[in-house]
């Protein structure tokens, strides 16, 4: 049985690049940038005021209070002449700084008198100016090729004058969902039926990963159905997730209907916990995944495996969730053996287990905001040790 760093290196170098798209910023929230984006202009592209105030030039105000006529404006949006010799120019926030100036007094440290103002005392030349190329200057990186494009990025490429950016296509994710148990939420309870909860929170994840995911029909437990919902499921796709039947009971049909279906199998199990009959595979360029049906197995497994080779998929310079090592709040009782990975829930002092540690419970996905990595030969935890911990925001 492979361990965790064995199964993730196999995934990860499994990934192919996939090609890219230019798109507008519009559609590019969480796209994978892959060209660097580059300044073709300083920023901001030439002087300007940071304050509503008066230009002027140090050189006029002597040392002390001041008196100079003001002559002009400055307003944003609009280009002036230089400023005239020995007098102040009105200027507001945002507005071109006119020639000849080098600092910005703030109209709160000036009295007006007429077309006079006066000032107590003189500002250090570039005082409230923000100077051309002062952010980045002509020719400098603004993002890095890998970068996904949150809201600030985007407003970048907006700023360096950027309306449409090259990122990687969006891996297209088909799900299959099997158990004779699952019905869709919502729908009519059947005797020993539940609501389908993983295919949800699947579809959810990969669009968080910049995927498009493609839920199929649910499927009994029946090797012919199961075989005909993967073949489907195949077609057209990047990735395949099939949830459920990867055990070893009686009617876990996933891998011989993979095998029916043409798949390849890479692995299957992983000394993990939960997660541990984790499958992966190929079928031609499609890569699959048998995730296991219960809720915090194939949350695991997704975040683990999943979320980071469809991240590599697209580029992304960051793979993996973000690890911290945090202090335990409260004991863990376990027997070495398997990397397990504990939903948790983090605060400003340390990491909670949660209380319920069972694979089965969906509240454990839903409450939990991390997840508690402990080695293989760990033995239990104390209360106050450094644990590494997985923050589940960052899949
Ligand atoms: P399996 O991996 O098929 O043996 O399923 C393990 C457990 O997960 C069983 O209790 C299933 O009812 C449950 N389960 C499987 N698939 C899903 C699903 N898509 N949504 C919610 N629970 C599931
Ligand atoms: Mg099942």
């Amino acid at each position: 049985m492979l361990s965790f760093d064995e199964a993730r290196d196999r995934v990860l170098e499994a990934a192919r690049l996939l090609d890219s798209e230019e798109v507008l910023l519009d559609d590019a929230l969480g796209r994978v940038l892959r060209e660097a984006l580059v300044a073709r202009e300083p920023l901001p592209p030439f002087d300007t005021s940071a304050m509503d105030g008066y230009a002027v030039r140090t050189a006029d105000l002597g040392a002390g209070a001041w008196t100079l006529p003001v002559v002009g404006e400055s307003r944003t949006g609009h280009v002036t002449g230089p400023l005239a010799p020995a007098t102040a120019m009105r200027i507001f926030t945002g507005a071109q700084l006119p020639s000849g100036a080098d600092a910005v007094v703030m109209q709160e440290d000036v009295e007006r008198d007429g077309d006079r103002a006066h000032g107590s005392t003189v500002p250090a030349p570039g005082a409230h100016v923000r100077r051309a190329g002062g952010d980045l200057l002509a020719g400098a990186q603004a993002l890095p090729a890998g970068a996904r494009l949150g809201p600030g990025a985007l407003a970048l490429c907006a700023s360096v004058d950027v309306a449409r950016v090259r990122v990687s296509r969006q891996p297209r994710v088909a799900i299959v969902c099997t158990g004779d148990e699952l019905r869709p939420a919502g729908s009519a309870p059947r005797p020993g039926s539940i609501p389908e909860s993983n295919g949800v929170a699947l579809a959810a994840f990969v669009r968080q990963v910049g995927g498009q995911p493609r839920r199929l029909p649910l499927v009994g437990d029946d090797r012919e159905q199961t075989t005909r919902a993967i073949a489907d499921a195949l077609q057209g796709s990047d990735l395949l997730l099939t949830v459920g039947g990867v055990s070893v009971g009686d009617h876990d049909l996933v891998r011989p209907a993979l095998d029916a279906a043409g798949a390849t199998l890479d692995f299957y199990k992983v000394r993990i916990k939960p997660g541990k009959p984790l499958t992966f595979g190929h079928a031609g360029s499609t890569l699959v995944f048998g995730l296991p049906g219960n809720p915090v197995s194939a949350l695991v497994t997704f975040a683990l495996f999943a979320a980071p080779l469809l991240r590599a998929m697209q580029g992304d310079s960051q793979l993996l969730p973000r690890v911290r090592r945090l202090p335990l709040l409260g004991s863990v009782e376990r027997k070495p053996g398997r990397r397990t990975f504990m939903p948790a829930r983090t605060s400003d002092d340390g990491v909670t287990p949660l209380t319920n540690q069972s694979s089965g419970a969906p509240t454990s996905i839903a409450w939990a905001d991390a997840l508690i990595d402990v080695d293989e030969d760990s033995e239990s935890l104390s209360a106050g040790a450094l644990v590494r911990v997985i923050d589940l925001s960052s899949v």
